[in-house]
């Protein structure tokens, strides 16, 4: 056992809890990681793993047991993104963009929304989080799309950008603005919205640096007709919703940021063991090995933290923005700063695509830019040691 396996026995799980995330790394292992470099170099949307992954029933494992899910844990649901993003980052994303979008419904759903719509996830419908706009990315609160109430339906109107699962989700969360309330912040609104029916279009896709399986779309909505029975809350209530979500997809986005830090810590390990330079093993120079522990260690501090954060969570805790937020920016910067030093590690031959280090090179970046750019969330952490 090294360091890394000791670290991942103190996150306690009930056995079919442990049973799950042990399915599912054999899944990662011996499915989804094989197919990874075919779909970086394609572009193409892993369908295959979707189905592997709905197979295993891992769309329903955060759907409550009353809805027809299987209601595991927190830490449980972080142990699998972490592992599925470890083998094939695109992947990883598309499965907990799922959980992203769906979690809001589960936490503050009515039991109606909850009764029509969960077991549709747990069938494996895939799920779109739809927050970003053109002009409004940072400050989401600057958004334009508009939810006009017209007796029974919300007609809604607007242009997306960046949405993952954009061109391929059957259920959205879109955020939007209330017609009838002029405040800019108070007008907010969460909508649960179904794929299908005219005025709802996918602009574009956007052809990217890394996950480049997974869809990343501009969706145009045009007088989209949605019944008023799917706004999650009241009218007004979306920042308050907004936030709340956000707290618990950015642990997931660093479970994500982790797996690929992880594939490249040992990638780079692995091949600093095997390679020979002036009669020694590259391990075996001082330099390298101070490189390593550096690295090492940052990772095992970082992975404590992902499971302190699911302890949190878990435990029914509520006040817990600030440590997601710490999560996430840490977890995504050493993702890339691993990334890049194992590309360093392997010499020449990490700058081409026969390794791996050179797609979680790219894969990593993201991390740093989605769910609040690390800006925003130094800003953020900075911000609550203000005192009021
Ligand atoms: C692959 C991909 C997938 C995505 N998936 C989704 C999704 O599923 N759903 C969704 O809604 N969105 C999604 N996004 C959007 C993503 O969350 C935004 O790109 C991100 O929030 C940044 O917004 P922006 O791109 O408009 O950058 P901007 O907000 O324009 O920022 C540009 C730069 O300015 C900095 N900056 C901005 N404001 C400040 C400030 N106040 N102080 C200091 N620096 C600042 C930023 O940190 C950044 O470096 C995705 C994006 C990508 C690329």
């Amino acid at each position: 056992m090294n360091v890394f396996d000791r670290l991942d026995a103190t996150l306690e799980l009930p056995d079919h809890e442990r049973m799950v995330v042990e399915s599912v790394r054999t899944l990662a292992r011996d499915e989804i990681a094989p197919r990874a470099e075919a779909i970086d170099r394609s572009g193409e949307f892993p369908w295959a793993n979707v189905k592997a992954i709905n197979a295993l029933g891992l769309n329903g494992m955060f759907v409550p047991e009353s809805h027809g899910g299987a209601g595991l844990s927190y830490g449980a649901y972080l142990a699998c993104v972490r592992e599925i993003s470890k083998a094939c980052a695109s992947t990883g994303v598309i499965w907990a963009t799922n959980f992203h979008a769906m979690k809001p419904l589960i936490d503050l759903g009515t039991d109606e929304q909850k009764h029509r719509l969960l077991p549709k996830v747990v069938a494996g419908a895939l799920a779109a989080l739809v927050i970003t706009e053109p002009a409004a990315g940072s400050d989401a609160t600057g958004m334009t799309t508009r939810f006009e109430p017209r007796g029974d339906e919300i007609l809604v109107s607007g242009t997306k950008t960046f949405i993952t699962n954009g061109a391929h989700a059957d259920l959205m969360l879109v955020f939007g603005k209330w017609s009838e309330i002029a405040d800019s912040k108070q007008s907010i609104c969460a909508l649960l919205v179904e794929r299908g029916g005219a005025g709802l279009g996918v602009l574009r896709e956007e052809d990217k640096m890394g996950l480049r399986g997974s869809s990343t779309a501009t969706l145009a909505f045009d007088a989209y007709r949605v019944p008023r029975a799917n706004l999650l809350g009241r009218p007004g209530d979306g920042l308050k919703i907004l936030l709340a979500s956000l707290n618990k997809s950015r642990p997931s986005v660093a479970a994500h940021a982790l797996g690929i830090a992880r594939a490249a810590f040992e990638d780079a390990v692995s091949y600093i063991n095997d390679r020979r330079q002036s009669g020694r093993r590259i391990l075996e120079f001082q330099g390298i090995q101070f490189m390593i522990a550096d690295l090492a260690t940052e990772l095992a501090q970082c992975e404590a933290w992902l499971w302190h954060v699911a302890r949190l969570v878990d435990g029914g805790g509520r006040d817990f923005g600030v440590e997601a937020s710490m999560l996430k920016m840490r977890a995504s910067d050493l993702a890339m700063r691993i990334a890049t030093d194992a590309v360093q590690l392997h010499g020449g031959y990490g700058y081409c695509k026969d390794y791996r280090v050179e797609r979680l090179m790219r894969d990593a970046k993201i991390t740093q830019i989605w769910e609040g750019t690390n800006q925003i969330h130094r800003q953020y952490i900075g911000r609550s040691f203000l005192r009021r």
